[in-house]
């Protein structure tokens, strides 16, 4: 007896990893439908709605200031331009926008059937949609589906403590009324790093709080003091070992008691404490779906749940949460159930050598291991390291200094991690994660010509090691 389901595939969120799982799908010929809580203007997720997009605008927004105040000793002459904070925040929801309906062409273009409303699982093969009609009633609708992917992601965390309902998110940030000029961010991640250099350079007064010794736990400990030091220097204020007691509102704003007692007055206090995946009411218990810490799916190497027509992909998983990565394995997912592309094979995730950058003032760019990972999976390592002024900052009067370091293993050669802080460091490392996938030496590195002059020829000149 065969059954036969509405969809092959139905996926629920359309975020990064749901959306490319969806056109992918459909582009092999599946019948797929994908859903959306937040219907069409939620297409593309947390990375094009309130992550990676809106970010990165804003940080280049913040990059013009710096280079406003640069240009004089290039001999540009004239006041400064001022922001307008809200033509900034109209253009980037025209782009988000635009963005949105990008997205929505390329699911219908694939013959995906895109639907809003709130997905939850009814059982295996089941899923129920429920929607708002117009006159505020709900209304449900029931598809089967041969397979069901699970996509929903995450969202920020705020700790309980007093006074934690005036705290906003990432999620509240974009659009914020008014300008703050006296921004709190708490946090030493990503987010937290990120959002305190972006609104710094966009003229807040930003205090940042960190609970530990030093931000970006789990970064190269150079890297981490580096980009604290150039961060202090950049005018974040910048304070470790610290953080929140309670936060009450007054007439004029915000204020923050922190636990050694010192009051800081605030227009906004950002908190940037992780995030969590989005299981609530997905109906996981129900079906028996198996889940880990603070809820995320736990699936194997295919992405397949312990239901076996469930899978889950992207943060939603809890364990690199980056959009690269959830792209990654939505195509594992694809290939997996509907056979690789024409003449390709079957695609496997590898989680060796994600680069990854941190969009601070200067950006961070990094891949492969720190010089503490290494030396203790490794054993010996070669550190080189170069730190210097950039070529345009002996005009420009700024102090902003650039470090560059490469991580090798002594017994192979092999450049095990390279590190970056100062300007486009993504944009530099990208290309190296290419050669170091591909198991480049330092003795490749070396013989590599640089192109001159660029701050990224240092990583094929570095001679002399640093630390054996
Ligand atoms: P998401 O993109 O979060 O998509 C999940 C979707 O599911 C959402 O649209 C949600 O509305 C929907 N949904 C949830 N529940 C349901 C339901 N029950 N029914 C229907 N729909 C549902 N990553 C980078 O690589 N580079 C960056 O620069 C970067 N910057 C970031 C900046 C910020 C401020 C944040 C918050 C994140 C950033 N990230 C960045 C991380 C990146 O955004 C995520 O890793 C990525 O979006 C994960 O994709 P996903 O498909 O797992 O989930
Ligand atoms: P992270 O996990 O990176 O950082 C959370 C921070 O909050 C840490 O410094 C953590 O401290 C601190 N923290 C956690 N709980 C508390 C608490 N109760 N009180 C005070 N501090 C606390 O999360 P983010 O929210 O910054 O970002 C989530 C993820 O999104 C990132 O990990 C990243 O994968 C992705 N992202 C990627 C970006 C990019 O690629 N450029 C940009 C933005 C986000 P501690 O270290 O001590 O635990």
């Amino acid at each position: 007896m065969t059954t036969t389901y509405d969809f092959d595939l139905f996926v629920i969120g359309g975020g990064s990893g749901g959306v490319r799982a969806a056109r992918m799908a459909a582009a092999r010929g599946a019948r797929v439908a994908l859903a959306e809580v937040l219907g069409t203007d939620g297409l593309g997720g947390t990375c094009v709605n309130v992550g990676c997009i809106p970010k990165k605008l804003y940080s280049y927004a913040a990059h013009y200031a710096e280079s406003f105040h640069e240009s004089a000793g290039f001999g540009w002459e004239g006041q400064a331009p001022v922001l307008n904070w809200a033509t900034l925040k109209a253009n980037r929801a025209q782009e988000i926008s635009r963005l949105n309906g990008v997205y929505l062409n390329l699911l219908r273009g694939s013959g995906v059937t895109v639907l809003n409303g709130f997905a939850h699982l009814e059982s295996e093969h089941a899923i129920s949609l429920a929607t708002l009609n117009a006159d505020g009633s709900p209304s449900h609708q029931r598809f089967t589906a041969k397979h069901v992917l699970l996509a929903t992601g995450g969202t920020p965390h705020v700790p309980h403590f007093k006074g934690h309902e005036h705290a906003i998110t990432s999620n509240d940030i974009f659009d914020l009324e008014p300008f703050p000029q006296r921004l709190v961010v708490v946090g030493g991640g990503y987010i937290a790093c990120e959002f305190a250099s972006i609104f710094n350079g966009l003229g807040s007064q930003v205090t940042q709080l960190y609970r530990g010794e030093q931000v970006l736990r789990g970064f190269d400990d150079e890297v981490r003091h580096f980009v604290a030091a150039e961060m202090l220097k950049s005018g974040v204020d910048l304070r470790l070992n610290a953080d929140v007691l309670d936060i009450q509102k007054q007439t004029d704003g915000l204020r923050v008691e922190l636990e050694d007692g010192t009051v800081l007055q605030a227009d906004a206090v950002l908190y940037a404490t992780g995030r969590v995946p989005n299981v609530k009411d997905l109906g996981l218990e129900a079906v028996g779906v198996a889940q880990g810490k603070q809820g995320a799916v736990v699936v194997n190497a295919q992405y397949q749940t312990n239901v076996p027509s469930i899978y889950a992909v992207g943060d939603l998983t809890n364990r690199v949460q980056l959009t690269p990565v959830a792209l990654g394995e939505a195509m594992v997912v694809v290939d997996a159930l509907f056979g690789p592309a024409d003449g390709k094979a079957l695609r496997q995730m590898s989680y060796d050598f994600i680069p990854t950058a941190v969009f601070t003032h200067p950006n961070i760019g990094t891949v492969g291991f720190s010089e503490e990972q290494a030396r203790e999976k490794f054993g010996q390592v070669r550190v080189f390291r170069s730190e210097f002024k950039a070529l345009k900052h002996t005009l420009s009067g700024s102090s902003e200094r650039t470090l560059m370091k490469l991580v090798v293993d002594a017994q192979s050669d092999r450049v095990v991690g390279l590190h970056m802080v100062g300007a486009e460091a993504g944009e530099i490392v990208q290309g190296f994660a290419v050669a170091m996938k591909a198991g480049a030496t330092k003795a490749v590195f070396d013989s590599t010509i640089g192109i001159h002059p660029t701050a990224a020829e240092e990583f094929v000149t570095m001679r002399e090691a640093a630390r054996d």
